[in-house]
């Protein structure tokens, strides 16, 4: 009789807890969105990643394939993406074959300058009306990210970039690897900074890659970005996942 009891209460007890974790579960995911969405309405600050998503291109990719050694640097890309290299190593290995000279850069940007994602100007433009201040934080180059940024109307002390260097006579000479942005972890840190200098409460990060996506927390919230390529793991992960800007204006269309 005893040991009846005992299992009744035993499994009136796993019942309980089993449906408690389900509904928390079920109420977490659907929270998640609508919190992610009104932080993005409410967002003092927002920070976009460049490549792939304020741009529809990798600019190293294209910087590779201007300079002539596009095939080798994708190879590096690929094997990048699925290693355990670290964001400096491998960025200093694609570097270290492309080596372009400050020539070749401002080529690159006069001949094959960077392609606007459709409604981004939009989307900024809409935002800086609201007083929302907005950053590009790129591991990407800021010879190129400024470009971009000045299209956009973002002043260029909101663009967080890796630097190349050059000698006097314009070879390529390295890359400062002092930036944050040269580290894995490196954006969120800028995210922790941004926070610290303006006193910003909620700054939501947006972006297509996994090193978005790894800058929340200390980001408020994320929006994953497929516009341009949709990288499944990041899209799993998203508690908001969006393929256009459109998407965006509209939910900033509700206040
Ligand atoms: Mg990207």
């Amino acid at each position: 009789m005893k040991d009846l009891l005992l299992l009744l209460l035993l499994r009136t007890s796993i019942t309980t807890s089993t449906t408690t974790s389900t509904s928390t579960t079920t109420s977490t995911t659907m929270t998640s969105l609508s919190q992610t969405q009104e932080l993005f309405r409410r967002a003092e600050a927002v920070c976009f990643d460049v490549d792939s998503t304020v741009i529809k291109e990798e600019g190293i990719d294209e910087l590779a394939k201007f300079c002539g050694v596009g095939d080798a640097v994708t190879e590096m890309t690929r094997k990048a993406m699925g290693g355990s290299v670290t964001f400096k190593t491998a960025l200093t290995e694609r570097l270290s074959i492309i080596r372009c000279s400050r020539e070749q850069v401002n080529k690159l940007i006069t001949d094959h300058p960077p392609q606007l994602t459709a409604g981004i100007k939009e989307l900024v433009a809409r935002l800086h009306k609201r007083n929302v201040k907005v950053f590009l934080i790129s591991g990407g180059f800021r010879c190129i990210v400024e470009h971009v940024a000045t299209q956009l109307d973002i002043p260029l002390d909101h663009v967080y970039a890796n630097r190349l260097k050059f000698y006097f006579n314009g070879e390529y000479a390295g890359f400062d690897d002092s930036q944050p942005t040269a580290e894995s972890g490196g954006k969120g840190r800028v995210i922790s900074m941004l926070k610290e200098q303006y006193g910003f409460k909620s700054v939501v990060m947006i972006g297509d890659g996994a090193t978005d996506l790894e800058a929340c927390p200390p980001a408020s919230a994320f929006i994953g970005f497929g516009g341009n390529v949709i990288r499944p793991q990041v899209k799993e992960r998203s508690s908001w996942y969006v393929t256009s800007f459109g998407e965006l204006l509209k939910e900033l269309e509700k206040i």
